[in-house]
């Protein structure tokens, strides 16, 4: 029996996740959740799975919690997140979004724990401070991003850099597929909601619509598998049922195929490095799959992949933690309808351009420089 500690139990992965552990209730049980503002889900989630370890975000939830489930040990806020991280477990699940994912991510990396996780900004931001840290740790990291886990089965262990000619990373191409500038000056947040494929937090399906979602993936693959940027390329591919690529130095290219379902990579990273069996029916060849094409991304229209990829192409700098940072607080303004659709890539590109680059970040430098660039991102558009 395997313990899961699921950190975001109440969000769109969290909520999947708990689906697997139903599923295979005699091999995972949830030891731990947490949730920020969906208290009424959380109850639910409490009284079914019966957890040890409860986190809240604010301190009164915990304490009026704490009086109806006195077996229950509830905590709180940032701190409580990291406590939870390393408490006693087999596998954390970071669905966390955002930033806020990274010390959780940090601390369970310290305390030897596995980790799926789901959270690709931990990496972005902290992707150097934590693939060194955990060099030296026995736990591993197993993505739970539906790319980055088609990737690592399409690798099927091999580690030889040598062989590898490059990563394949597939893009739905999101909403506004096909639209130039101009088309996107206008878009509303409802339409950059309605992701084609997948079913999303809005922060996602935001990162999809502007493609900065496959620009953080080629930061996040970049340390994962400890391939440089410029070997990683990305391809358009409507249909998601090619979840992502490794071509390897004789030309060969192996493929990870799959309905757009996240509870496959849920599945493979909870079992890892066994597979868990489910009873869905198969990818049926002659209806859902019976077209799959595949285009050239629009790096002019959808700046964000270009800018991710000058972001990390100065490898160990602060660059990727200014851009995360600034494209969370500008999705953020503009799900509250106070900027326009293109007023996100706009801004990334002023903020980058602004920065001077730090580097050998430890984990406050990383968080100073998150929480000063959104300032600097709120006074340069008010
Ligand atoms: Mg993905």
């Amino acid at each position: 029996m395997k313990k899961v500690a699921i950190l975001g139990s109440t969000g769109s992965i969290g909520t999947q996740t708990l689906e697997v552990i139903d599923e295979n209730p005699d091999q995972f049980c949830a030891v731990a959740l947490s949730c920020e503002k969906n208290i009424e889900l959380l109850i639910r989630q409490i009284e079914k799975y019966k957890p040890e370890m409860v986190v809240t975000a604010s301190e009164t939830d915990a304490l009026a919690l704490s009086k109806k489930y006195p077996r229950v040990y509830f905590t709180f806020g940032p701190a409580g997140l990291a406590e939870t991280a390393c408490m006693d477990c087999d596998i954390v699940v970071n669905s966390l979004v955002g930033m806020r994912g990274l010390t959780p991510t940090y601390k369970a990396v310290l305390a030897d724990k596995d980790i799926a996780f789901a959270n690709k900004e931990t990496l972005v931001a902290g992707g150097s401070l934590i693939m060194s840290e955990l060099k030296n740790c026995k736990g591993r990291l197993l993505p739970v991003d539906s790319e980055h886990s088609a990737i690592f089965q399409s690798l099927a262990g091999n580690t030889d850099q040598k062989e590898i000619r490059r990563l394949i990373l597939t893009a739905s191409g999101g909403p506004f597929r096909g639209f130039r500038r101009g088309q996107l000056e206008d878009v509303t947040v409802e339409q950059a909601l309605r992701h084609p494929n997948w079913q999303m937090g809005s922060k996602i399906t935001i990162d999809s619509a502007t493609m900065m979602n496959k620009g953080l993936e080629i930061i996040e693959a970049k340390w994962l598998f400890n391939v440089p940027q410029s070997q990683i390329d990305v391809v358009v591919h409507p249909q998601s049922i090619v979840h992502s690529m490794v071509e390897y130095f004789d030309g060969s290219v192996i493929a990870q195929l799959g309905k757009p379902d996240m509870k496959g990579p849920i599945r493979y990273a909870l079992g890892y490095p066994e597979r868990i069996e489910t009873y869905e029916r198969s990818l049926d060849f002659f209806e859902e799959a019976s077209q799959l094409t595949f285009e050239k991304p629009d790096i002019e229209t959808f700046t964000c992949l270009k800018l991710a990829r000058q972001a990390i192409s100065d490898e160990e700098s602060s660059y990727p933690v200014v851009l995360n940072a600034a494209n969370e607080i500008l999705v953020q303004l503009f799900l509250e309808k106070k900027i326009k659709f293109l007023d996100i890539q706009n801004n990334i590109e002023k903020m980058l351009e602004l920065h001077q680059p730090e580097y050998r970040l430890d984990i406050d430098q990383i968080l100073e420089i998150d929480a000063r660039t959104r300032q600097e991102v709120i006074r340069l558009i008010l």
